[in-house]
């Protein structure tokens, strides 16, 4: 029986010329010539630069913007975004060379993730970066750490709140949690960090992440704030710096809609003007990752052979879920949804037909579009996935069945 899967809305951003394609000004054949393979990820750059000016434009100018480098740890990716944000979050120590590769300051570097070992603790500590702890534990491991090094370290509290960002893609806060410590056992800490060889900078609330409703994350600011404010009056020194976590979404899937950051920047104004005088002197930073370079990385996979098996049409492409493990719906999701696919080679199909696009793999769960109506197509066309710059090659396992890993460029 075919049954065809509800369509998307048709991505813009980039452009299409004589029914290719274009990445960086390319048709997207061309590009695949200058990559050299198939397949490969493509992030373009004016993409990011625009959406951190669409941000900026609406958030209150006293906020600072960091970027996450979970979400896209490319070295070239991370470069540009080093220039346009103004701290970067990273999660391990391997995130921490990065970020320290760029020209960014290590004080506006932060280190957040539970279980960071000794080593990358040292490293962090040797480095100047600011710690986002998670527990006492690592109080007590960073405390003789830094005595051994001989320097201060830079610490803020993770916070897990009792509350949580509702509707989000992923809770990471409320109820029992592995990360960051929790509300009621933060003025405890306090104590003990207040005769520790660390500096309190301020508290890191992370509430959830890939939210698409302004209302869900307003209500969650609210109480970050709150929090904040009552952390705050508890503390040994007063804090200088509350992160607020991010949690900005982006569509993926058919229905779903583009984030409305406007009634959140009016919200926060509202914040920075209470701060101002409850807390003054008091920073105000928000991290997110896939909001800022989501939508600008496309995933380029080659046609390499087409069947019909029963009435059903099959592509099957060089490359899936070995290098983009979300999009073939196995990276959290509980029921599979076609990402936003396209025959990139045929924007403007004259005879469109119901195909299915598998990956190369031995495997049923490795699909990147399950029924969908998309362009006629034939081996060596290509296939673009698009929303593939967050959580895409470095999200994905690599090495299952061997194959080699595909190349990623910025355009
Ligand atoms: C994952 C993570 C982020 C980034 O989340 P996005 O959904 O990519 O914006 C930011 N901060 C922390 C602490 C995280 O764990």
């Amino acid at each position: 029986m075919k049954q065809v899967k509800p369509v998307h809305v048709m991505q813009t951003q980039f452009s299409t010329v004589e029914g290719e394609l274009q990445l960086g000004g390319m048709s997207i054949r061309r590009l695949a010539q200058r990559v050299g393979s198939t397949p490969f990820f493509a992030y373009d750059r004016q993409a990011m630069t625009n959406r951190v000016a669409h941000v900026r434009s609406h958030l209150p100018r006293e906020i600072l913007l960091h970027y996450s480098l979970k979400a896209n740890p490319m070295p070239a990716v991370v470069q540009h975004m080093a220039g346009l944000v103004d701290g970067l979050d990273v999660a391990s120590g391997g995130e921490l060379k990065i970020a320290l590769d760029t020209p960014v300051t290590p004080a506006k570097i932060s280190f957040t993730g539970p279980g960071k070992t000794d080593a990358e603790l040292a490293q962090a500590i040797a480095a100047g970066i600011v710690i986002n702890l998670e527990s006492a534990g690592e109080l007590r491991r960073i405390d003789r750490l830094a005595n051994a090094c001989g320097v201060q370290a830079n610490v803020m509290v993770r916070v897990n709140p009792d509350f949580e960002l509702k509707s989000s893609g992923m809770k990471m806060a409320g109820g029992a949690k592995q990360f960051g410590v929790d509300a009621e056992q933060v003025p405890a800490l306090m104590k003990e960090l207040a005769a520790a060889n660390v500096e309190l900078h301020g508290f890191q609330i992370y509430s959830g992440s890939q939210n698409l409703k302004s209302d869900a994350i307003i209500e969650a600011q609210t109480k970050t704030f709150e929090l904040a404010l009552a952390l705050s009056a508890d503390a040994p020194v007063t804090p200088r710096l509350i992160n607020i976590g991010g949690g900005f979404g982006i569509p993926y899937f058919p229905g779903e809609l583009p984030l409305d950051i406007a009634p959140i920047g009016q919200h926060l104004q509202y914040w920075v003007n209470q701060l101002a005088t409850r807390l003054p002197g008091m920073r105000i930073a928000t991290e997110m990752g896939r909001y800022l370079v989501g939508e600008a990385g496309v995933y380029i996979t080659r046609i390499v052979d087409k069947k019909m098996s029963r009435g059903q049409v099959f592509l099957i492409t060089d490359g899936g879920m070995n290098h983009h493990l979300a999009a073939s719906g196995n990276l959290g999701q509980v029921i599979r949804k076609n990402y936003p696919v396209v025959i990139a080679t045929k924007m403007y199909p004259d005879v469109k037909e119901v195909t299915s696009i598998t990956g190369p793999l031995c495997t049923p769960l490795d699909l990147l579009a399950d029924r969908m109506e998309l362009a006629h197509a034939d081996v060596d066309d290509l296939v673009a996935v698009f929303q593939s710059g967050a959580y895409g090659l470095t999200a994905s396992p690599t090495d299952f069945l061997g194959h080699a890993r595909p190349k990623e460029i910025v355009v």
